[in-house]
């Protein structure tokens, strides 16, 4: 599984890190990254979970 943010629809509202933490981070310019890919399996479903509850629906799942 990879993960990755679309930071142009990115509105920083730092939903993605507290539903996992392991895979999504807020950068100092507000938006979020994804730094851990590919996605470790354990983590796989928090990965999914942040990417289903974003609200912009920018993070993009492969
Ligand atoms: Fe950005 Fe979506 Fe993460 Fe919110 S949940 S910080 S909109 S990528």
């Amino acid at each position: 599984m990879i993960a990755e943010v679309n930071q142009e629809e990115c509105i920083g509202c730092e939903s993605c890190p507290e539903f996992c933490p392991e895979v999504f981070r807020m950068e100092a310019d507000g938006l979020a990254v994804a730094y851990t890919n590919p996605v470790p399996s354990e983590f796989e479903a928090a990965a999914q979970e942040a990417a289903d509850g974003c609200p912009a629906h920018c993070i993009i799942i492969t």
